[in-house]
């Protein structure tokens, strides 16, 4: 489901988007008086949850423009099912206040702390083999007064340390030289901020903002792909402080030359510094990483339970960190040492998942099963519908749910080539947007997969 996501507005833009087209049906004065003290919190299941300061403006919101909002927001995303207004309460405003703080992009110190997490230092970084080389690119980057290569790309999968290495080069450039003008978003912040700039036609200050800094740093930036204003925007940043010798640290999953999608000019700038990957973990790796953390966490573990981790919760740090969390909570509560048998017990589900990433041919199998098909025929050459749309979405879906890069989803699919399969997930994009059935089976396939 995540993953399905991407590919839609995120949910505070279609907020942001909204509140202007609200103020437009009802005027300036209406809109302040009661539509501006909503406050979006989130979606939860198919409900648009917000908060309002009293019951009364509750009440009075939810009756008055109630429908309306929610007939929008569907428009947007057709999943939506209904609305709901809560009160606020202070702790909820008060974390609302916070997030908003941190996602906020103004380079002042204040806000450049905010936007940065203080356990992502060089030093909490731990290097093994698959890291080494990203991470002495970045040391390069951050302890270098000129550029030494521009940009420096980092690509890798998530939760193996791309965001920790990028927020270590600001805290470190900012110690050295606490003047310096240092940016760090991510892409979809960054789309959000010209879109927003766009509307308010401030594309000035937008511009200025973002080219008068000494080090620009985005993250994701596979998030920009088929965004097309945004990579143009994106692109002639990029250039303005290329041409200034301005230091740029981009991430991304995929290499650039992988970025399918993205457009072929910035593909290509995208690659002519330093590209540097950071691989999977290798077992030592996650031994030397699990050792630092339950050092830091202040918790002991058994030599066989940490073992027993680095065996098996393989495909992310990100993951490593949650297992080793949660043992330190159990271990806080009950005050004893787990051993063995109790960590494999509160593991149970982060160990499932580790045992079961979605593999494309789950995904043929399940596709075709679902749509009474048979397995051959996702390889086969055959274009009859009745194959050629199934075919179609389990190509979809293995974009979605797998880390496989387009070349390999077209071998895996009887040796299609990957403009054949940008056509199939175009074409599911397209079609799920008005047939509901559709993208239902979708919904119904992605969970079985990933359950
Ligand atoms: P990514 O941006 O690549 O998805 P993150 O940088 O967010 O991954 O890392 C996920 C988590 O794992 C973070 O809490 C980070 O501190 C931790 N982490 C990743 N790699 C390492 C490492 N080599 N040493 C210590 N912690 C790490
Ligand atoms: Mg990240």
């Amino acid at each position: 489901m995540k993953s399905i996501k991407k590919n839609i507005e995120s949910d505070e833009i279609i907020w942001s988007n909204l509140k202007l087209r609200l103020k437009e049906i009802y005027g300036e004065a209406e809109y302040s008086n009661w539509l501006k003290l909503l406050t979006f919190s989130k979606i939860e299941k198919d409900v648009i949850v917000f908060y309002a300061p009293t019951k009364f403006m509750c009440d009075w919101i939810l009756s008055h423009y109630g429908k309306k909002i929610l007939s929008l927001w569907i428009e947007k995303n057709k999943s939506i099912k209904d609305i709901s207004v809560h009160v606020y309460n202070d702790k909820e405003s008060k974390e609302k206040n916070e997030n908003f703080k941190k996602t906020n992009i103004k380079s002042d110190t204040d806000e450049f702390e905010n936007n940065l997490d203080p356990r992502f230092t060089f030093k909490d970084f731990v290097v093994g083999k698959s890291n080494e080389l990203a991470f002495s690119a970045c040391r390069r980057v951050a302890d270098s007064e000129d550029v030494p290569f521009n940009p420096l790309f980092l690509y890798g999968g998530v939760g193996l340390g791309k965001t920790h290495l990028m927020h270590a080069i600001a805290w470190q450039r900012k110690k050295l030289n606490p003047k310096l003008k240092i940016l760090y978003l991510s892409a979809e912040k960054f789309m959000y901020e010209f879109i927003k700039a766009l509307r308010l036609k401030n594309t000035v200050t937008f511009k200025e903002q973002f080219r008068s800094v000494n080090l620009l740093m985005i993250d994701d930036v596979q998030f920009i792909i088929g965004k097309e204003s945004t990579q143009e925007e994106f692109f002639h940043t990029f250039n303005a402080l290329a041409d200034q010798n301005r230091q740029m640290v981009i991430s991304a999953d995929k290499s650039p030359s992988d970025l399918e999608g993205l457009e072929e000019r910035l593909r290509s700038r995208l690659g002519w510094g330093l590209v540097a990957d950071i691989h999977p973990t290798t077992y030592e790796l996650r031994l030397s990483i699990i050792e630092a953390k339950i050092e830091k966490y202040n918790i002991d573990l058994s030599k066989d339970v940490i073992e027993f981790l680095a065996h098996k919760i393989t495909s992310s740090v990100r993951e490593l960190e949650g297992a080793l969390t949660r043992l330190a909570a159990h271990v806080t509560l009950v005050g004893r040492n787990v051993d063995l048998e109790i960590a494999e017990d509160l593991l149970q589900d982060l160990l499932r998942a580790s045992d079961r990433r979605t593999t494309i041919d789950q995904i043929q199998k399940k596709v075709a099963e679902h749509f009474n098909v048979k397995i051959s025929d996702m390889h086969s050459a055959r274009r009859s519908r009745t194959v050629a749309r199934p075919r179609q979405i389990a190509m979809f879906l293995s974009k979605n749910l797998t880390t496989r890069s387009l070349p390999e989803i077209g071998r895996k699919f009887g040796g299609r080539d990957h403009t054949t399969v940008i056509h199939a997930i175009k074409k599911i994009q397209e079609l799920v947007k008005n047939d509901s059935s559709l993208s239902e089976d979708i919904e119904i396939l992605t969970r079985s997969l990933q359950s």
